[in-house]
């Protein structure tokens, strides 16, 4: 009898998150993000659409003019012109112009783990990119890097770097807040904590995906990496659901 009342009762906690999802979608403080030209600065292929998509379909359905500098093609097995392949198709999904997507291949940013990244480096590139398409407002990875990849973290610090040597230039930053191991998994239902968290928290604005479908449909794009358990990944991953941003203070 207790496994039927926890089964009805997960039932109804996911039904009641997607209800949230389709019907009530954004939260009112996301509309601070609101900018006109923004920036995605991101690490691999892919790391868009697993992790950005909800802010991405956000800002792609409130007029925003939108720009991603990734900064390796993911070339860590070898893949990295069909990777980069992958990645335009995914912004083609995403609705983000072939011509504000670049990707990077850089002898000294190359995919891998045990690749260490100048933020001298990155800091050069952000601030070239900032310059060129007038760009308002940054997002990219928090310190931990969601997955804690290094070259995640490396890219996090390239930007404080940008941001500490241009303070004068009023350029907004926002870091996707990394969620511990379990939060990670609950797929929708995490945007009811999202949601608190966000609350006792003012420097932080939730967005919640209001296309989920749409950033499933931008993964699929990434065909070398559409393997069973990123499909899996994708749908459980509250990632797919809701982004919490993190105004990143310099
Ligand atoms: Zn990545």
């Amino acid at each position: 009898m207790a496994w039927l009342v926890v089964s009805l009762s997960l039932i109804a906690i996911w039904v009641a998150s997607f209800c949230k999802i389709f019907f009530r979608a954004t939260s009112t403080s996301s509309k601070t993000l609101q900018k006109k030209n923004v920036m995605f600065v991101i690490a691999h292929p892919d790391d868009e659409s697993m992790f950005f998509s909800p802010t991405i379909n956000y800002l792609a359905s409130n007029a925003c003019n939108l720009h991603i500098l990734c900064f390796s093609t993911g070339n860590a097995d070898g893949m990295g012109s069909i990777r980069k392949d992958e990645l335009h198709r995914a912004c083609a999904v995403l609705k983000i112009p072939r011509q504000q997507l670049k990707i990077l291949d850089h002898p000294n940013l190359q995919d891998g783990f045990g690749q260490l990244w100048s933020h001298d480096l990155l800091k050069e590139i952000i601030q070239e990119e900032v310059t060129n398409h007038d760009i308002h407002t940054i997002i990219t990875f928090d310190n931990y890097g969601v997955s804690g990849h290094c070259n995640h973290q490396d890219v996090h610090r390239g930007v404080l770097k940008f941001l500490q040597t241009n303070s004068g230039r009023n350029i907004k930053a926002w870091e996707l807040v990394s969620l511990n191991i379990f939060r990670k998994y609950f797929g929708p239902v995490d945007i009811w904590l999202s949601i608190l968290s966000a609350k006792q928290h003012p420097s932080k604005v939730i967005i919640i995906n209001e296309q989920p479908w749409k950033s499933f449909k931008a993964m699929a794009q990434h065909l070398s990496q559409w393997v069973w358990f990123r499909k899996l990944f994708v749908s459980f991953s509250s990632y797919t659901y809701a982004n919490t941003l993190n105004r990143i203070n310099a």
